[in-house]
């Protein structure tokens, strides 16, 4: 199941894509399912279960009438995960982690498919990190691996857009948390549709070129031990993000290097999800 947020006639809701086009799940559930992701995702499983059913009953409007937003516009946290693929760490000059370097994106809102990336006056560094996002679905408070992925609702996609010069100047989280630095979506994918997340071809092509393309099976840290890891440190709740990683081919480190400019546009396919593409401004 696809699960979306998605706007007509400015007014904001939930669904679920379809082939034809998206439900809306309040009024296919009559008011049962929240119209906010973060409400819906609150309700866990039983909520999920109910919008599977309702997805069935209602009748989708076309995708022409509606506008994708990210999926959740404020996660309680949004997570990123540094150098989780070795050919990443490798091109950085950087040897492989013996654990997880986090991060928090303190974006003030992700953007949705379609929507800008603003590039920063004062960044003339901005890159592009194509990465599957784990999508917390229940409070999960120091889990262990085997159990993690109960606790997750589904994936989508992010891009984990980073001003490398604010990056190395101040860290990870000034450099990662510009205004519209997290692209999210379009979809959640629910986790019964993707059976093994350790197997997507991902891939990033930014104005027809191709930049990073590898697999989701190179994660150093895979899922089960992220989330492992990461809720002996604080719980993790219905609507946290968690992003992986990204592999090698960031503009960093091409020679010449490649930084994002006014009128590129970014596309992250992750196989089993979707196609996140945003264009890049002026900020
Ligand atoms: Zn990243």
């Amino acid at each position: 199941m696809q699960l979306v947020t998605y706007e007509r006639n400015n007014q904001r809701s939930t669904g679920v894509l379809t082939a034809t086009g998206v439900v809306d799940l309040p009024s296919a559930s009559h008011g049962a399912i929240p119209g906010d992701m973060l409400d819906l995702l609150r309700g866990g499983q039983s909520v999920l279960a109910q919008a599977r059913e309702a997805s069935g009953a209602g009748s989708p409007i076309p995708l022409a009438d509606v506008q994708l937003k990210a999926p959740i516009a404020r996660p309680g946290k949004l997570l990123g995960i540094g150098l989780n693929y070795a050919d990443h760490a490798a091109e950085g000059g950087r040897k492989k982690p013996d654990y997880p370097l986090i991060f928090a994106k303190t974006v003030p809102a992700t953007i949705g498919l379609g929507e800008a990336i603003q590039l920063p006056p004062v960044s003339q560094m901005v890159d592009f990190e194509g990465e599957l996002a784990v999508v917390i679905g229940s409070l999960a408070r120091a889990v262990s691996a085997q159990d993690a992925l109960d606790y997750v609702a589904g994936y989508t996609i992010c891009n984990d857009v980073s001003a490398r010069d604010y990056q190395r100047r101040s860290g990870h989280t000034p450099g990662k948390s510009f205004e519209t630095f997290a692209p999210l979506g379009p979809v959640i994918v629910t986790r019964d549709d993707i059976p093994d997340p350790h197997a997507l071809d991902i891939r990033t092509v930014v104005s027809g070129q191709e930049m990073q393309h590898s697999n989701t099976k190179h994660l150093i840290f895979q899922i089960p031990y992220l989330i492992e890891y990461l809720s002996h440190i604080f719980p993790l709740e219905p609507g946290d993000v968690i992003t992986t990683g990204t592999p090698s081919g960031v503009g960093a480190y091409r020679e010449p290097p490649r930084f994002l400019k006014a009128g590129d546009t970014v596309r992250i396919e992750v196989e089993g999800i979707g196609v996140l593409e945003n264009p890049v401004v002026a900020g």
